[in-house]
């Protein structure tokens, strides 16, 4: 039985929300905007945290960890922050339910139980961690400090996809401390590259780094760094954002600390995150009409084999050989499963490990006994070869390298291909309708006119770019001087 999905031409997001269900990777809850994330799929987050909290650690942060509830008069000290998070935000008010006296066997809030302080449940932690930094910096020996947190938030959102914008979703949030202003910068260029390395080298998604637009920044930041992506319908997605949030947070904590000379200053600070939206970017980047596409990276399993057989003793023959090429594997670090269940036929299976999205799949049967071959199976080509089992390991150990390499080079050669210049309004309203994708034109630098932009088109600016075409030029839509191209998009 094979679960077919629609096709991406057909209907993209069908096919998306089809793929998340049908491959076990999360599925819709009772509580709308909410997902399960099935284990397939956590396994997959697993190994982009494993990574991402390598490379934190490598780069100087500690974990901690920080409470869901945060008292509403902390979380109103930061004005801009507030004011950003305020209508997504989630409120505890009472802290107990009873009996309902109407409804027998039914439960109802008890009003007695209100607490004297409403609670917002995090969106993102600034409130609660600075309050805490308070405690914890005194003086310039106290700096810096990096923590990272891997966390739930809830963003009360009213248009929810699975992974790519959740209720609640999961994610690290990294929060910093400096004594200067030109550390916390370079701390959330850092993590930027950071993240646009983790991006490329791991997940396989080309990234482009640049600023957010005075309008897209992050509520109560100085200026918001970014990663975006694009996907294979055109649509761009924001893959992660690095903040620097200035003096804001000390101020509205009163964060001070000692510095060297004996001055009382205020503290310098970044927060950082990339959530399972990542999950939906993976999706959206590599997979195709017959299911999900893994970098070997990212796959829990990178090798399947599966044995092709008619009876108990060909299986037990086929088993042995089978074995020995999983331990060949293994000892070269290769994560590799041997399905031997006599309850699936091997179609089957073959259907439910190209929908998993396994890199390779090893097939063996009474023929390949004989003559010491296998048949091998790439995910990402749907190709088939025959191999010698003799030296397979090595064989595999490459094959696996080149297709975290291909998919890479396939999702670059695309999103390339999907960044074209306007120099007028009606080329970037053709351009947008015709093919989607990155529009590099020149605006003005007023929030006026992006949201102008904006309200004409559904294009927002994504990035304003690191590299890239610094040409000064006018504003395709008022003609006004402009510093530079920027990146428009439609986005999820
Ligand atoms: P922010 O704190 O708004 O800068 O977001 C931090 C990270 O979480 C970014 O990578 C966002 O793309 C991602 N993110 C924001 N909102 C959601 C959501 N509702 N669901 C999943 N990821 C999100």
């Amino acid at each position: 039985m094979k679960k077919s999905l629609t096709s991406r031409k057909e209907d993209y997001s069908k096919w998306y929300n089809e793929l998340v269900v049908k491959a076990d990777l999360a599925e819709n809850s009772a509580v709308r905007g909410c997902m399960t994330i099935k284990p397939y799929g956590y396994a997959i987050w697993e190994k982009m945290q494993a990574e991402l909290d390598k490379r934190f650690k490598e780069t100087g942060h500690e974990n901690a960890y920080f409470p869901l509830f945060v008292p509403k008069s902390l979380f109103e000290l930061e004005e801009k922050n507030a004011e950003g998070f305020a209508k997504e935000c989630a409120v505890v008010t009472h802290y107990r339910l009873q009996n309902d006296p109407d409804r027998p066997g039914k439960l109802r809030v008890d009003p007695e139980a209100k607490l004297d302080e409403e609670l917002v449940v995090r969106p993102t932690s600034e409130a609660v961690i600075w309050n805490t930094f308070k405690g914890w910096i005194e003086s310039y020996r106290d700096l810096p400090l990096k923590i990272n947190q891997w966390a739930n938030v809830v963003r009360w959102e009213m248009r929810t996809r699975l992974f790519l914008r959740t209720t609640e979703f999961l994610w690290q949030e990294g929060h910093t401390a400096h004594a200067t202003k030109k550390e916390a910068v370079e701390e959330a260029e850092l993590i930027n590259a950071l993240y646009a390395d983790f991006a490329e080298n791991f997940l396989a998604i080309p990234v482009i780094e640049g600023l957010k637009s005075e309008s897209e920044k992050f509520a109560g930041a100085v200026e918001t760094y970014c990663i975006e992506a694009m996907m294979q319908d055109g649509k761009a997605l924001q893959a992660g954002t690095s903040h620097f949030l200035g003096e804001n947070f000390a101020k509205a904590f009163d964060v001070k600390f000692t510095s060297d000379q004996g001055k009382q200053e205020y503290v310098w600070a970044t927060s950082w995150g990339v959530s399972t939206r990542l999950m939906g970017a993976l999706v959206m980047t590599h997979s195709d009409d017959h299911g999900l596409v893994l970098p070997p990276n990212l796959a829990p399993i990178q090798v399947v084999i599966v044995p092709i057989f008619k009876n108990d003793e060909q299986l037990e023959l086929i088993s042995e050989k089978a074995n020995a090429i999983a331990e060949a594997l293994r000892s070269k670090g290769i994560r590799v499963k041997y399905d031997n269940r006599t309850t699936h036929k091997p179609g089957w299976k073959f259907a439910e490990y190209e929908l998993k999205g396994i890199p390779l799949r090893i097939a063996i049967g009474p023929k390949d006994l004989e003559k010491g071959s296998v048949e091998l199976a790439r995910r990402d080509l749907l190709s088939k070869t025959f191999e010698q089992q003799e030296g397979l390991e090595n064989l595999i150990e490459n094959l696996l390298k080149d297709i975290q390499q291909e998919l890479f080079n396939k999702a670059k050669a695309f999103r390339d291909d999907h960044i074209t210049k306007a120099d007028s309004f009606e080329e970037f309203k053709d351009i947008l309708e015709s093919k989607g994708g990155f529009i590099s034109a020149h605006w003005d630098g007023t929030a006026e006119t992006e949201e102008k932009i904006k309200e004409l088109t559904k294009a927002t600016i994504r990035c304003i770019p690191f590299s890239g075409d610094k040409e000064a030029g006018k504003c395709m839509f008022t003609g006004r001087d402009s510093a530079q191209r920027v990146l428009f998009a439609k986005a999820y």
